[in-house]
C-alpha cells in the first residue's frame, strides 16, 4: 500500500524499525507540504506533536508499548482538547480553551496515541461539504476543486492524502461515513451509546457519536477499541454494552452464508448511475465470495431526511443556546444591555447554516407547532427503527451506497440547502435508529471514490468489521491513493 495503515506503522514501531518521533516528523512534513492546499488542519502545534512522540518513545522503552503507542491520530475540531484551541470551526468559540479533554481524547492518550492537530469541519458539524467552516473550505485530495464531504471533511481529507494515518470524526447524520466515502477511506459510526459523548461539542445529543476514519477496516477496529466503553460522565454511554472482539472480528473474513439485505429504497432513480453500478458490482463480488443477497424493503426511508431535519435542528437549537457571549467564546463589542449582548454576539459568531438550524429547530419546538413537527418526527423515527428491526429478522447485514453521488464541486450546492440536505439521504436513517454503520471504498467513477455502506443491528459492530474486512481483502479499492500525494521515499 502506498500510504501506510496504522497497523503497518505499529508493526514497524514494534519491530524497532522506526520511532514515534520519526513517524511524527514524516507526517508533519507532509502536513507542511500539502495542508496549504487542502486546509484539512485548522490547528497544528508541531512542537507539541514532537513532544508527545518523544514521550511515547520513552514510554515504550521504559514500560513497553500500549495499544496505539506512537501512532499519530488527527482529531476533528469538535473534540475538547486541553492542549490548544477547540472551536468547532465556529467564530463563536474564538479564544475558547477547553478546561478538560473529551473522554475519547483521554482514551487515545491512555492508549499511547500521538494527537496531531485539529481537523477542519462544517461549523458545529452542520453540513455535508465542510464549506460552512469559519476557517475556510477544505479540499478533496482526489480533486482539489471538489468538496471532501462533511462534516468531518478535514479528517477525511487528511487521511486520504496521508497527512495523518488515521483520524477521529463524529457522525450525527453521516458525518463520518459520507466524507469517508467521498475521500476513498474507511469510516465507522458506532452504535449510539458505545462511545462517550463527554467533551464532544454537542450538535444533536440523541444522534451524535464519535468514530474512526482510517485507511483500513482493521485500523477502524483498533481505534474503536481504544475509544469505546462506558463513561460515568455521559449518561447515554451504555454501562455494559455487548462486548466486541474488535481485532478478532477483522480476522473472521468469511462471507459464506452471510445474508446481505439490499433495500430497494436505497437504489433509486435520481442517484448517480455510476455510483449505483459500482455498488451493484460490489454486491456481485460479495455473492461470489459466498454471501446471499436478499432484496428487502425499509419502507419509511423516504421520511428519514425530513424527520432528521426536524429532530437534529431542534436538539441543536437547545444545545447552542449556551453560546450567549457570557461565559465563553465570542462577545460583541460594547453591548448596550444584556439583550443586545446576546443577540449581537450570536449574530456575529454564528454562520448562516447554523442560524438556519437554530431558527428551524426553535420553530419546530415552539408551542402550537411541537406536536405537528417534533412529535411527528419522533414518531417517524420509531417507524424507521422498526423497519430495521424487521429487516434484521431476515438478514445479517444491510448493504447500501453511502452517498447517492460522488464528491461535488466546491460551491455547487451552497446556495441550495435542501439539495445539500438530500445528499444525506442514505446515511441519516441509521442515526435515527441508533445503529452502527461503516463505509468503505468500493469503486471509482470519473476518478472519484465511491463508498459502500454496511449497516448492522445495534451492538453488532463485529458483523460490520468482519464483512467489510472480507470485502476489503478480496478487492483493491482500499489501496487506491489520490495522485500527487505519493509517499516520497516509502517511509510512510
Ligand atoms: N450532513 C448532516 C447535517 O448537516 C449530518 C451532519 C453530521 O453528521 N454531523 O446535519
Amino acid at each position: 500500500m502506498p500510504f501506510s495503515s496504522l497497523s503497518e506503522i505499529k508493526a514497524r514501531l514494534d519491530a524497532g524499525e522506526t520511532t514515534a518521533v520519526e513517524v511524527a516528523t514524516r507526517y508533519l512534513q507532509r502536513i507542511a507540504a500539502y495542508n496549504p492546499t487542502l486546509n484539512a488542519f485548522v490547528h497544528l502545534d508541531a512542537d507539541h506533536v514532537l513532544a508527545q512522540a518523544r514521550a511515547s518513545d520513552a514510554h515504550r522503552a521504559a514500560h513497553g508499548a500500549r495499544p496505539l503507542e506512537g501512532l499519530p491520530v488527527a482529531v476533528k475540531d469538535i473534540f475538547c482538547t486541553q492542549d490548544g484551541p477547540t472551536r468547532c470551526c465556529s467564530k463563536i468559540l474564538e479564544g475558547f480553551e477547553a478546561p478538560y479533554d473529551a473522554h475519547v481524547i483521554t482514551r487515545l492518550k491512555e492508549a499511547g496515541a500521538v494527537l496531531v492537530g485539529k481537523t477542519n469541519m462544517d461549523e458545529f458539524a452542520m453540513g455535508s461539504s465542510t464549506e460552512t467552516s469559519a476557517f475556510g473550505i477544505c479540499r478533496n485530495p482526489w480533486d482539489v476543486e471538489r468538496i471532501p464531504g462533511g462534516s468531518s471533511g478535514g479528517s477525511a481529507s487528511a487521511v486520504a492524502a496521508a497527512l495523518a494515518p488515521a483520524a477521529l470524526g463524529t457522525d450525527t447524520g453521516g458525518s463520518i461515513r459520507q466524507p469517508a466515502a467521498l475521500c476513498g477511506i474507511v469510516g465507522l459510526k458506532p452504535t449510539y451509546g458505545r462511545v462517550s459523548r463527554r467533551g464532544i461539542i454537542a450538535f444533536a445529543s440523541s444522534l451524535d457519536q464519535a468514530g474512526p476514519m482510517t485507511r483500513t477496516v482493521r485500523d477502524a477496529a483498533m481505534l474503536t477499541a481504544a475509544i469505546s466503553g462506558h463513561d460515568s460522565g455521559d449518561a447515554t454511554s451504555v454501562a455494559n454494552p455487548p462486548v466486541v472482539d474488535w481485532l478478532g472480528a477483522c480476522d473472521k473474513m468469511d462471507m459464506k452464508g452471510l445474508k446481505i439485505g439490499r433495500p430497494k429504497e436505497y437504489f433509486v432513480d435520481g442517484m448517480d448511475a455510476g455510483v449505483r453500478a459500482e455498488v451493484e458490482a460490489a454486491l456481485k463480488k460479495c455473492e461470489e465470495l459466498g454471501a446471499e443477497i436478499i432484496d428487502i424493503s425499509l419502507p419509511h426511508t423516504e421520511y428519514a431526511v425530513a424527520a432528521y431535519y426536524v429532530i437534529a435542528p431542534s436538539e441543536a437549537s437547545a444545545n447552542l443556546s449556551r453560546y450567549d457571549g457570557v461565559r465563553f467564546g465570542h462577545r460583541c463589542e460594547a453591548p448596550e444591555d444584556l439583550l443586545d449582548m446576546y443577540t449581537r454576539s450570536r449574530d456575529e459568531g454564528f454562520g448562516s447554516e447554523v442560524k438556519r438550524r437554530i431558527l428551524t429547530g426553535a420553530f419546530a419546538l415552539s408551542s402550537g407547532y411541537y406536536d405537528a413537527y417534533y412529535l411527528k418526527a419522533q414518531q417517524v423515527r420509531t417507524l424507521i427503527q422498526q423497519d430495521f428491526i424487521k429487516a434484521f429478522e431476515q438478514v445479517d447485514v444491510i448493504a447500501t451506497p453511502t452517498s447517492p453521488i460522488t464528491a461535488f464541486k466546491l460551491g455547487e450546492k451552497t446556495d441550495d440547502p435542501l439539495t445539500m440536505y438530500l445528499s444525506d439521504i442514505f446515511t441519516i436513517a441509521l442515526n435515527l435508529a441508533g445503529l452502527p454503520g461503516l463505509s468503505q471504498p468500493c469503486g471509482m467513477v470519473d476518478g472519484l471514490p465511491v463508498g459502500l455502506q454496511w449497516i448492522a443491528p445495534a451492538w453488532r459492530e463485529d458483523l460490520l468489521l468482519s464483512t467489510a474486512a472480507a470485502y476489503e481483502a478480496a478487492t483493491e479499492w482500499g489501496t487506491l491513493c489520490p495522485q500527487g500525494y505519493a509517499a516520497d521515499g516509502g517511509a510512510l
